[in-house]
């Protein structure tokens, strides 16, 4: 039905190419491309061990247009699954206009020179994918992805109008290392050490980061002390479904790791600005003066998340509650998906943060291949229907379960 290439060769893009390998009748040619080809070429050998796919690979740096825009020409590509880093989001769309291909990442566009992410930069490109008649997909894996999807799902079908919202996400899962970040270190820190914004009555409130928590329940897990955290999806979410009054997203932290954090940052590791280190010559001719970015050398000396999954145990819970009205009535709402790292990895090699990243992503490109979210332009995933992405999940990996009329202790 379709070519696909998956630009990425981490965590998210292995759980991603596992799933397209699944789908062979979808996703009938396949190409993995990333900075470092030995890690795609690896790939491409267990997908074909595994399921006899035969994936073609390349070497691609996604920071340059020139790099893209040749090696779109050459494969052409239906889909491009944009699984690297958010930094290289603009530079991939510019390739797929260029090309005249169509899109897809998990995460919105962050400079790396400044720690902050936002959708303006995207929605920037919405006139010429809609004039190419190429469609962008943006945030599609869980959070965002399948959470604002949920939040379609439940506006569709279970409210006349959406109030309150509130995204969970509890990872209850233990890896047995010290200190560990479950997808990329550098972006996972950028994320978590920025201040704290919420949506209420029209506005956006501004927290210190970390300054508002609580414990919350999650099921077949029980109470995790959950952080407010300003999250992308938000963005989105209270401009399509404006009569949301308030919006908030929850993560959940033990204190172990948020002690680490604490220390990371008071020595200065998780600064992103450049700093002189004196570092041995490779001729050993003495030391010579380098510049580097102490959360990128942070990122080279901790735990790599795709190597987490062997011991890693216990479950995500990641999930939408939502209080609104129905039928002039309150009514509120839990919809969720709980993951097993361990399944995860049986399946995929891969924690789950990584499953449920990757399995959305696979099946936003399989919505696209089918001609279900075809639709020129840049969009968030909850401008499209939910119901066959719902269907999806479930026979994917990531079944769903609802509760209706419950305590949402929010
Ligand atoms: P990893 O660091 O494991 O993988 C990133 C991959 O991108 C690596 O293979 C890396 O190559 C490659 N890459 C980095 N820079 C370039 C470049 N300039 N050119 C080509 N390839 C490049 O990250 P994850 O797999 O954990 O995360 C992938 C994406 O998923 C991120 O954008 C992350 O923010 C997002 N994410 C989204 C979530 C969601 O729920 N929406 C949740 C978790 C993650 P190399 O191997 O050479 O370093």
């Amino acid at each position: 039905m379709g070519r696909v290439l998956i630009i990425g060769a981490g965590g998210v893009a292995t759980v991603a190419a596992h799933k397209v390998a699944q789908n062979p009748q979808v996703f009938t040619e396949v190409m993995i491309a990333s900075r470092t080809e030995k890690k795609c070429i690896d790939l491409a050998n267990v997908l074909n061990q595994k399921y006899g796919t035969q994936v073609r690979t390349a070497r691609v740096d996604a920071d340059s247009v020139p790099e893209l825009v040749a090696l779109l020409s050459d494969y052409r590509p239906d889909i491009v699954m944009n699984l690297a880093l958010p930094y290289q989001d603009l530079t991939i769309m510019e390739a797929c206009l260029q090309t005249g291909c169509n899109y897809l990442d998990t995460a919105n566009y962050e400079p790396k020179d400044e720690a902050h992410f936002e959708y303006s930069w995207q929605w920037a490109y919405r006139e010429r994918f809609e004039k190419a008649g190429l469609t962008a997909i943006l945030g599609c894996g869980f959070d965002p992805g399948v959470t604002s999807i949920f939040t379609a799902y439940a506006a569709k079908h279970h409210f006349d109008e959406l109030q309150y919202l509130d995204i969970v996400d509890c990872n209850a899962g233990n890896h047995h290392k010290a200190f560990a970040t479950n997808f990329n270190p550098e972006i996972n820190i950028r994320e978590i050490t920025q201040k704290g914004l919420y949506w209420e009555n029209g506005r956006y409130i501004e927290t210190e980061p970390m300054e508002i928590h609580q414990p919350l329940n999650y099921p077949e897990i029980g109470p995790r002390e959950s952080y407010l955290l300003h999250h992308e999806e938000i963005e989105s979410l209270v401009i399509n479904y404006p009569t949301i009054k308030r919006a908030r997203f929850w993560m959940t932290f033990g204190q172990q790791y948020l002690t680490y954090l604490d220390v990371i940052q008071n020595i200065g590791m998780a600064r992103i600005d450049e700093v002189e280190y004196k570092a041995p010559k490779a001729d050993g001719s003495g030391d010579a003066l380098v510049k580097i970015v102490p959360l990128q050398f942070l990122k080279a000396v901790l735990p790599n998340p795709q190597d987490l999954g062997q011991n890693y145990d216990g479950q995500t819970s990641i999930g939408c509650r939502i209080r609104g009205l129905r039928d002039g009535k309150e009514h509120t709402y839990y919809i969720y998906n709980n993951c097993s790292h361990q399944a995860a990895y049986e399946e995929t090699g891969m924690q789950g943060v990584s499953y449920t990243t990757g399995v959305p992503a696979m099946i936003g490109a399989m919505m696209f291949l089918q001609g279900i979210w075809k639709k020129p332009g840049v969009h968030n995933v909850e401008e499209f229907d939910p119901d066959p992405f719902m269907e999806q999940l479930n026979k994917q990996g990531l079944p769903w379960h609802e509760l209706h009329d419950v305590d949402l202790e929010l």
